[in-house]
C-alpha cells in the first residue's frame, strides 16, 4: 500500500493530490520532535531509575520533559504523570479516584456516605465510558448526562446530579467527533462547590486550546502526544497535589508511585517537545487551521445540498468540520475519497467499520438515516488552502456520484 504524503502527484490511477484530513485521529511527528527524541534511543538509552551515567542522562531528559509539560499546564512538575496515552490517563483518573474513595482516603468523604458516584457525559470517549461501565461492575454508580443538539453539557444538569458520595465529575474539554467545546470551567466550579473532584479529557484540545489547569479548574487532565504532532503511545495525566488517587498498575515506584513501569523516555521527550512547540504557536496555528476549517465548512454548505453541520456552530475546535450528508452512505464515501487521495473519517475513527451511528451522533438525536452520511474532516498545520480546494472538488464529485447511484438503484 502506498501512503501518500500531503502534496500533489499525477499518473495513471494515482490520485492527483493526497490530502490528510484526519488530524483528530492522529497527526504525524514533526521533524524537530523526532530530532529531540532520537538521542534517547541511541545514546541516552539508560533506564532513568539507574544511578550510572546512562541512567542519569535519561533521568535528566525525563525531568526536563516534566518541567516543560508543567510550564504549559501551569502546574508543578510533581503533578505531571506520564502514561501510555489518553486511554490510560482517562482510566487512571476515573478508576484511581473511585478506588481512593472506596479505600477511605478522601478527606471530605467517607465510604459510609454511599457506594461512590461519578458523573460523565454521553459523548465522552470510550476510554471514559467503558471505565465507567467497569466501575459499575464493582458497585460504583455512574450518571451519564445528556447533551443538547450541539453536543453541549448543561452545567445545571451537573449540579442536579451531584450527591454526597459524588467523587468525580469527568467532562471532556472538546469532543473528538463533533469538536464541541464544553463549558468546563463552569462545570468544574460546580463540582468543587459540592465537594467533588473534576477531571477533563483534554486529548483533543491539546495543541489547539489553552490548557492551563488553574484556568480550567481541573484537578485531573488527560493529554495524548499523538494528537499534537508527537509520538503515539505516550500521554499525560495531570494530578493536582493532594488529590486522592489509587494507582491502577502495580510494580516499581516510578512517577512518584502513581504509575509503575520504566518510563518511555524518548516518547516523553517527544511529547514535551511537541507540547511546548504547540503552546508557543497556539494562537497562530489555531487561527491558521480555523481558516482552513471555515473554507471547508463554507465550501461544503454552499456546494453540496442537504448537508448538516454537526456540533456547535461557534464553540467548536478550530480544526473540526463534521457533517451529516443526506442520501449517502458514510463508509462508501470514505472509500471513494480515499481512492482520490483524501483521508477522512466517519464519526470517530474507532467507531469506523460499524454501520451503527456513533454514540455521539445518537446523543445529539441525529436520525439513524441521516447519521449514515456522517463525515468528519479535521485539518492540521500540514494542510494548505489548495489541499482544501482539492478535497472540496473531490467531495462534491463523490457525493454527486453516490446520490446518482442511489437514485438509479431506486428506479
Ligand atoms: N480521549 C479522546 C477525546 C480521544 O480523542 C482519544 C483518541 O482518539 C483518546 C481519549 C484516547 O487517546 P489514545 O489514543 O492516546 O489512547
Amino acid at each position: 500500500m502506498t501512503i501518500h504524503t500531503n502534496g500533489s502527484s499525477s499518473s495513471n490511477g494515482i490520485p492527483e493530490r493526497s490530502v490528510y484530513l484526519d488530524h483528530a485521529a492522529t497527526t504525524g511527528v514533526l521533524p524537530e520532535v523526532l530530532e529531540a527524541m532520537l538521542p534517547y534511543y541511541t545514546e541516552k538509552y539508560g533506564n532513568p531509575s539507574s544511578v550510572h551515567a546512562w541512567g542519569r542522562a535519561a533521568h535528566q531528559g525525563l525531568e526536563n520533559a516534566r518541567r516543560q509539560v508543567a510550564t504549559v499546564l501551569g502546574c508543578r512538575p510533581r503533578e505531571v504523570v506520564f502514561t501510555s496515552g489518553g486511554t490510560e490517563s482517562d482510566n487512571l483518573a476515573m478508576k484511581g479516584v473511585a478506588w481512593a474513595y472506596r479505600r477511605g482516603v478522601f478527606d471530605n468523604k467517607q465510604p459510609s456516605e454511599g457506594p461512590g458516584h461519578l458523573i460523565i457525559s454521553a459523548i465522552e470517549h470510550h476510554a471514559i465510558l467503558h471505565s465507567g461501565e467497569e466501575l459499575e461492575q464493582h458497585g460504583f454508580e455512574v450518571t451519564t448526562l445528556p447533551v443538547d443538539q450541539y453536543g453541549t453539557v448543561n452545567p445545571d444538569d451537573v449540579a442536579r446530579a451531584i450527591r454526597p458520595d459524588t467523587v468525580l465529575v469527568s467532562i471532556m474539554y472538546a469532543n473528538n467527533e463533533i469538536g464541541t467545546i464544553q463549558p468546563i470551567r463552569e462545570i468544574a466550579d460546580i463540582a468543587h462547590s459540592r465537594g467533588a473532584l473534576f477531571h477533563t479529557d483534554a486529548v483533543q484540545a491539546g495543541g489547539l486550546l489553552p490548557i492551563n489547569v488553574d484556568g480550567l479548574g481541573a484537578d485531573l487532565l488527560s493529554l495524548s502526544a499523538h494528537k499534537f504532532y508527537g509520538p503515539k503511545g505516550v500521554g499525560v495525566l495531570y494530578i493536582r497535589a493532594n488529590t486522592p488517587l489509587m494507582p491502577q498498575q502495580h510494580g516499581g515506584s516510578q512517577e512518584n508511585r502513581r504509575r509503575a513501569s520504566t518510563e518511555n523516555v524518548p516518547g516523553i521527550v517527544g511529547l514535551a517537545t511537541a507540547l511546548a512547540r504547540a503552546q508557543q504557536n497556539l494562537a497562530s496555528e489555531a487561527q491558521y487551521v480555523k481558516g482552513l476549517r471555515d473554507q471547508l465548512i463554507e465550501g461544503i454548505t454552499t456546494r453540496i445540498e442537504d448537508t448538516h453541520l454537526m456540533g456547535h456552530p461557534t464553540q467548536r475546535l478550530p480544526n473540526n468540520a463534521n457533517f451529516c450528508i443526506a442520501g449517502v452512505e458514510g463508509e462508501t464515501m470514505l472509500l471513494k475519497l480515499d481512492m482520490r487521495g483524501v483521508g477522512a473519517s466517519s464519526g470517530a475513527a474507532c467507531a469506523s467499520g460499524s454501520t451503527e451511528p456513533s454514540h455521539v451522533l445518537r446523543a445529539l438525536g441525529v436520525s439513524r438515516e441521516l447519521a449514515q452520511g456522517s463525515l468528519r474532516l479535521t485539518v492540521g498545520i500540514d494542510n494548505t488552502p489548495e489541499d482544501i480546494a482539492y478535497a472540496l472538488d473531490v467531495l462534491e464529485n463523490c457525493v454527486n456520484e453516490l446520490r446518482t447511484t442511489e437514485v438509479a438503484a431506486k428506479v
